[in-house]
């Protein structure tokens, strides 16, 4: 049987601090493999939202995917700046221009992130489905899936027909969203669905480590859009956290709900649930303890003396991964066994690269900081090469160093979710009393959520930096502060 629906499949995603000096150019995502196109492009992050919208897509008859060119995420990840206007406008014009040759499709799939920031372009993901819609006209639905940092307001859906965010932070349903947007577009392009939809802002702003969704009242959140969902048939929530590192208008909570046909509903179950996050506006700022990091390394060192071991020190605030500010402290305060994964320093690993740096070398450099003040200063490190290889397209060193510890240097950011990924490194993860690691919540998928570590301590400088929980110190232009609690009292309902 020929395909009787087509469906053009975009991806355009990053998650975008725009306070680090490094912006996110055209060339970081331009890499082996990215931009990708076709098959390539369907085959791009199997187990995430991509993986999930092309296995349910394909379960449907007549179904034909077509994956216009995109480019992938950058290579810097999470840790780069504003994406160049350059950088936008040459992957979009390139995507409209293909799905004008490639047309006309009956469907249109966004794998879009939320958080993106462009310059000059306020509200991308939003900018990116209303240019699309100008190309395949009004007919054709256009469904996208993202991230809960997303900073959306209702321009998205001005545009676009229907989205789907993950509820859980760590983001465990990446790839259950991904079915879910294949299954609503197709089932609207069959006329089974008619997306109506609701839009809230909650004036709530606060840092992303407070997001962890195992803890109320975060949890709670997630607990009620999943049984709005449960309860009433082809309903469909989003709750977005946001992403406060973007300074973009769109920033604070967002409710988005959908509904076949129904937009009163749709309103109900928004405000019920801007309600609920409104009530507990209080305890959403204070569900996670933050440690100065002298305190929090005291504290780790307490806990390995008890035995309350393995510890992890995350230091939540550090965007570049270069910053210093912990390992200084694990060396002040004379820990031993303790793995510092990563230190991001891009300098010092091409570097070790050229000099042909290999296992058994001897090791005496001055490492981190430098890349902004949020780095900190680089710090001396003494010592023997265990290992030093090259992998996901990044240079990774690691170094034994003082009293049993090691130092994983690494070319990029590096945010450790799970402490099995170190036995690549030739590393024995049983074998440490601590993990030193850079990450705000999605570590507690293997560190926390499984049972692995027995103390956890998330840290942060005293000098708020650029990723404080102190926001309020953040330079921020484009987000007026007072209009969000905590920082001014703003009126709710608006
Ligand atoms: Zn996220």
């Amino acid at each position: 049987m020929a395909p009787n629906i087509r469906i053009a499949v975009l991806h355009f995603a990053h998650e975008t601090v725009t306070f680090l000096k490094n912006d996110t150019t055209l060339s970081d995502f331009i890499y082996p493999g990215s931009p990708a196109s076709g098959e390539e492009l369907l085959k791009a992050y199997p187990k995430s939202y991509m993986g999930g919208f092309v296995k349910m897509a394909r379960e449907f008859d007549g179904v034909e995917l077509v994956g216009i060119e995109s480019p992938l995420w950058p290579k810097t990840y999470t840790g780069s700046g504003w994406v160049t206007a350059e950088a936008f406008e040459i992957f979009v014009g390139k995507m409209i221009a293909e799905l004008k040759t490639q047309g006309p499709f009956d469907g249109v799939y966004l794998c879009v992130h939320g958080a993106m920031a462009v310059r000059g372009v306020m509200r991308p993901e939003a900018e990116l489905a209303r240019r699309v819609r100008e190309v395949v006209g009004r007919k054709a639905f256009i469904a996208a899936t993202f991230d809960l940092h997303g900073n959306e307001d209702d321009e998205f859906l001005k545009h676009a027909d229907m989205g789907f965010a993950v509820k859980y932070f760590p983001h465990y349903d990446e790839y259950l969203q991904g079915e879910r947007a294949a299954r609503m577009l197709v089932r609207a392009i069959r006329s089974d669905y008619k997306p109506a939809h609701a839009v809230r802002k909650v004036p709530i702003l606060t840092a992303t480590v407070r997001m962890w969704t195992g803890a109320s009242p975060w949890m709670d959140l997630t607990q009620r859009a999943l049984t709005w969902e449960a309860r009433e048939v082809d309903v469909f929530v989003n709750v977005f956290f946001g992403f406060p590192f973007a300074d973009v208008p769109d920033v604070g909570i967002t409710i988005q709900v959908l509904t076949n046909g129904d937009a009163k509903r749709a309103e109900e179950i928004a405000k019920d649930i801007a309600d609920l996050a409104w009530r507990k506006r209080e305890a959403l700022l204070s569900s996670t303890k933050i440690h100065s990091i002298a305190e929090g390394v005291a504290l780790a060192k307490q806990a390995i003396a008890k035995g309350e071991t393995p510890v992890v020190l995350a230091d939540h605030s550090d965007r570049s991964g270069s910053a210093t500010f912990l390992l200084k402290e694990i060396i002040a305060q004379d820990l031993s066994g303790v793995i510092i994964a990563t230190v991001a320093d891009a300098a010092a690993t091409a570097k070790l690269k050229e000099m042909g740096a290999k296992a058994g070398d001897a090791f005496d450099m001055e490492i981190g900081g430098r890349v902004d003040e949020s780095a900190g200063e680089p710090v001396r490190i003494q010592g023997t090469i265990l290992k030093a290889v090259e992998g996901y397209g990044q240079f990774w060193v690691v170094v034994k160093f003082g009293r049993d510890n090691v130092l994983v240097l690494s070319t990029y950011l590096v945010q450790l979710m799970e402490p099995f990924s170190l036995a690549s490194l030739g590393l024995d993860i049983h074998s440490f009393k601590a993990f030193a690691i850079k990450s705000r919540v999605h570590f507690r998928k293997g560190f926390d959520d499984n049972g692995f570590a027995k103390t956890i301590l998330l840290v942060e400088p005293d000098q708020p930096l650029l990723g404080t929980i102190h926001l309020d110190a953040l330079p921020y232009r484009n987000v007026d502060l007072k209009r969000y609690y905590p920082y001014g009292n703003p009126a709710f309902p608006s």
